[in-house]
């Protein structure tokens, strides 16, 4: 298992790749949507945009620099969404891969313009007592990473309207990892409200869970 810092290696490509199939495989996007990014040195290497998983070979990914100075490097164009990849990566110098994906509870949400608030202590791997949602923008737009920024500012994932949702990662698995959970809180949260009225944990008991869950899960990665 690679760890971070990465180098653009073939095997860096390989294990973006390999992240974006799980994805898939997981049941958490789907076709061609989404994409992930890695930090690498002073370059963002990202997937291509509209090739499928399994399709795509290391030599498809694209290198960027990561103070946005700079064509990118690649024979394919990048991901549509390399602006939000970017400036995450800029704004969160600790993380060190972003996973978007199109998660069908998620996005869900996101139709209904709605956050995920604290109804379970999971929550807390995001940073806060709620997942919130980025405001709406056109797909690839500069609009769209202005948004998702802001509402990732002090959290670790959002939810975005009408499209689905985004996650960074102290590691490419951490990221596929907090990325699958997200989807099982909005999974959660919206199986409760179908049963009944969720009951939701006060600023207080989410602030004791972000105490434990600060080292929890996935110590290797
Ligand atoms: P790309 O194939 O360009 O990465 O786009 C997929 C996507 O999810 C756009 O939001
Ligand atoms: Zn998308």
């Amino acid at each position: 298992m690679l760890k971070p810092p990465y180098r653009d290696t073939p095997d860096l490509r390989q294990a973006i790749i390999d992240a974006c199939r799980d994805m898939n495989r997981r049941g958490i996007n789907q076709g061609t949507s989404g994409n992930i990014s890695a930090r690498a040195d002073d370059r963002m290497i990202i997937t291509p945009s509209g090739v499928p998983y399994d399709r795509m070979t290391p030599d498809m990914l694209v290198s960027i620099p990561l103070d946005g100075q700079g064509e990118p490097e690649g024979s394919l164009p990048p991901s549509t969404e390399w602006q939000f990849h970017l400036a995450l990566l800029q704004a969160k110098p600790e993380m060190h891969a972003i996973v978007h994906a199109h998660p069908v509870h998620c996005t869900a949400l996101s139709i209904n313009r709605e956050e995920i608030p604290a109804c379970h202590y999971m929550i807390a791997l995001f940073g806060g007592n709620s997942v919130p949602l980025a405001g709406y923008a056109l797909f690839g737009s500069e609009e769209l990473a202005g948004e998702v920024v802001t509402a990732m500012r002090d959290r670790h994932g959002c939810l975005m309207a009408n499209h689905g949702a985004v996650v960074t990662g102290e590691t490419l698995e951490k990221g596929l990892w907090r990325l699958e959970e997200l989807e099982v809180l909005a999974r959660a949260y919206i199986i409760s409200r179908s049963i009944g009225t969720p009951h939701i944990l006060s600023d207080s008991e989410i602030d004791s869970v972000l105490g434990a869950v600060a080292n929890y899960g996935l110590k290797t990665a």
